[in-house]
């Protein structure tokens, strides 16, 4: 019996960041769809198709600024309830699209309590989950999400998120725009080997930043490429079902010089 004490010891030890990080197996062909800023296009183009292909998504809305008021070119908070209904994640891009890496610890505080409130005084779900307006991030930014209680932040760098070695506020993600539709194309290859494929969408199409416009008829085509090639879409939220977030983050150590912006 005492001999068998050290293998069944080694053989915890090997599975372990394994086993607890995740709870169950990263399917290949794993797909997060997100979507920043709040345009109006989101409510009226995007929302309607990602129904009609049953696919789920992460929308990471803020006021932008000065427009955001401009009902032509963002949405309102009616619209943003009206996600939330549909069963689409709302999740945190703070009050002003601010960047983080510049901010105090109370003044980040106030920037996510904005939207916190916002969704709480209109019965939205409590935003779980955070994208960095602009990239921006810094160590400070990931203690401060860390005492907000936040489970994923989102940032880009243009790879896959690997579970067992990104830490859950560092998670990469590739940006769509009007041209680079083979890049995204081939990213979505990258789903599989337990990794899983983030893409970062604006307005369909973005009126104000026209640098991240996908429109609309590119947008139709990812969304029947991956239902043609059998993806599994879902939103950042979803993740949890497959990733222990307390555990990762208490075992993974956040690389702050890996590739994050897009
Ligand atoms: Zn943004």
């Amino acid at each position: 019996m005492k001999k068998c004490i050290p293998f069944v010891f080694i053989l915890f030890i090997v599975t372990i960041g394994y086993s607890q990080i995740l709870k169950k197996e990263i399917p290949d062909k794993l797909v997060v769809l997100t979507f920043d800023d709040a345009p109006a296009s989101q409510y009226s183009v995007v929302a309607p198709l990602l129904k009609d292909f049953g696919f789920g998504a992460t929308f990471f809305v803020c006021e932008f600024p000065p427009n955001h008021k401009d009902s032509t070119l963002y949405m309102n908070w009616r619209q943003i309830k009206a996600l939330d209904k549909m069963g689409f994640e709302v999740a945190n891009h703070t009050h002003t699209h601010a960047n983080v890496s510049k901010l105090t610890q109370s003044e980040f505080n106030a920037e996510l309590e904005y939207i916190e409130n916002k969704c709480d005084s209109l019965g939205i779900q409590k935003p779980q989950n955070f994208a960095y307006p602009g990239y921006g991030l810094n160590a400070n930014a990931l203690e401060y999400l860390q005492k907000k209680e936040y489970a994923f932040a989102r940032a880009g760098g243009n790879r896959a998120y690997d579970p067992l070695t990104d830490h859950p506020f560092l998670i990469p993600s590739w940006a769509t725009n009007a041209d680079n539709k083979n890049e995204i194309i081939s990213a979505l290859e990258e789903a599989k080997n337990g990794k899983i494929v983030v893409i970062t969408l604006h307005g369909v199409p973005d009126v104000e930043h026209p640098w991240v416009n996908t429109p609309p008829k590119l947008f139709r085509e990812y969304l029947q490429y991956l239902s043609d090639q059998n993806f599994k879409v879902v939103s950042l939220r979803d993740l949890q079902a497959y990733i222990d977030v307390d555990i990762a983050k208490g075992s993974i150590v956040p690389d702050l010089d890996s590739p994050l912006k897009n």
